[in-house]
């Protein structure tokens, strides 16, 4: 593998590692464990386990660890720790970094689990979070203290889609020695490399783009050697949120073509914003890509394409959005995202279910939002689908 392999190279050929049978498609170790030579190898390699030797799959697997490096070559980081879902990676990424007494900024528009995580977990084992509009340089400003140990946010926030400056937030955590950690889902590696933009920890739920075929759950930790090995492996091998090897073995695959098709999904998604813009079913379009979107000049600049979701809020609200996921004959009513398919969502009543009407109202999450996570499919026949429904949720 070479230094200078761009993304798109190490996306296909990162992590390889080929058998003595010389497998072109990579091997799925489906094992638990490793049969060692002797009692004194076993003895050894408990000691210290070298780059190719393993000892329970909860620790690790060859697998795994052809995931873990592809994925961490394309993200340019220095090592990843691959995990059962994407909230077992946020979960084991705070905990192991945290202890009671300890300070933590979040922003508040956060993945309904996230939230738990932030809101109800910590707090219930002595940390202290407080919460920000993230998209506010300020508030991080006055929230951030001399002994806030760290800091995170989603970097574009679920489902009403705002840009935080990844950059800016870094450089006011790290004044005060913080870690920054960003759940960078919505963005994918392939369109924001947080870490080269100022995070110091990445977290990836593998179940949406890195799948993007509605197969299985993962997740993924990426940061620097030292994080990755010394603060989360011992917390997670112990703790018990590994990665199947058979998942593992779907995600790297799901790796090779996920430029392809994110980058297919973000046109599709600036397509339809762009037709739906002043339809009369439609209060508001969120996507950050359209240049009247408040974060417009910071997503260029992050991310270069506007993403992959987009949510408009309906005039009618819940009658008029239920009207219009109901007419949809392409996409499908689900709450995944990231999908080849294009999937619609009510986040009121499901994802978001959970929070009271204020809480809803305060992150922006109207009866009349929806979202809308864009597949691979023909842009044209997307747009048609999406105005002949918007069509039906007219004067609800
Ligand atoms: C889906 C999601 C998660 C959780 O991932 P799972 O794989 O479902 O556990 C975390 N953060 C964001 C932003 C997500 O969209």
């Amino acid at each position: 593998m070479s230094k200078n392999w761009k993304t798109r190279t190490r996306a296909v050929h990162g992590g390889t590692r080929r058998s003595q049978y010389g497998e072109v498609s990579e091997a799925i170790y489906l094992t638990q464990g490793f049969v060692y030579e002797s009692a004194e190898a076993a003895e050894a390699r408990f000691i210290e386990a070298g780059e190719d030797e393993f000892i329970y799959a909860r620790y690790g697997n060859p697998t795994v660890r052809m995931f873990e490096e592809r994925i961490a070559l394309l993200e340019g980081a220095e090592d990843a720790f691959a995990t059962a879902s994407g909230m077992a990676a946020v979960s084991g990424a705070l905990t192991s970094m945290l202890k009671a007494g300890d300070h933590v900024v979040s922003a508040r528009a956060l993945f309904g689990s996230c939230l738990y995580i932030l809101e109800d977990i910590l707090s219930r084992y002595g940390v202290e979070v407080t919460f920000v509009d993230g998209t506010d340089l300020d508030q991080w400003r006055a929230a951030i203290r001399p002994d806030t140990r760290a800091v995170f946010f989603e970097s574009v926030s679920n489902p009403t889609l705002e840009v935080i400056d990844i950059a800016a937030v870094s450089e006011l955590a790290h004044a005060v020695g913080a870690t920054v950690l960003v759940d960078n889902v919505f963005a994918t590696p392939v369109f924001s490399k947080a870490i080269e933009q100022g995070a110091d920890v990445v977290i990836y739920s593998a179940t949406k783009h890195i799948d993007g075929q509605g197969r299985v759950l993962g997740g993924v930790v990426l940061g620097t050697r030292e994080f990755i090995r010394k603060t989360l492996e011992p917390y997670l091998k112990h703790t018990g949120g590994a990665m199947s090897p058979f998942n593992a073995w779907v995600l790297l695959k799901g790796l090779e073509t996920m430029g392809l098709r994110v980058n297919v999904q973000a046109t599709n998604a600036l397509s339809v914003a762009e037709a739906v813009k002043g339809h009369a079913a439609v209060e508001r379009v969120l996507y950050p890509g359209l240049e009247e979107h408040p974060q417009n000049a910071l997503c260029q600049a992050q991310m270069g394409k506007g993403g992959t979701v987009l949510s408009l809020d309906l005039k009618g609200g819940q009658p008029a959005a239920f009207a219009f996921l109901d007419a949809l004959q392409i996409g499908v009513i689900s709450n995944n995202l990231g999908d080849a398919k294009t999937i619609v969502t009510h986040p009121a009543t499901t994802t978001h279910q959970r929070l009271t009407e204020d809480q809803r109202a305060d992150l922006g999450i109207s009866r009349g939002l929806v979202r809308v996570s864009l597949g691979i499919e023909d842009a044209g026949d997307l747009v048609d689908d999406v105005l002949q429904a918007l069509d039906k949720a007219v004067n609800i």
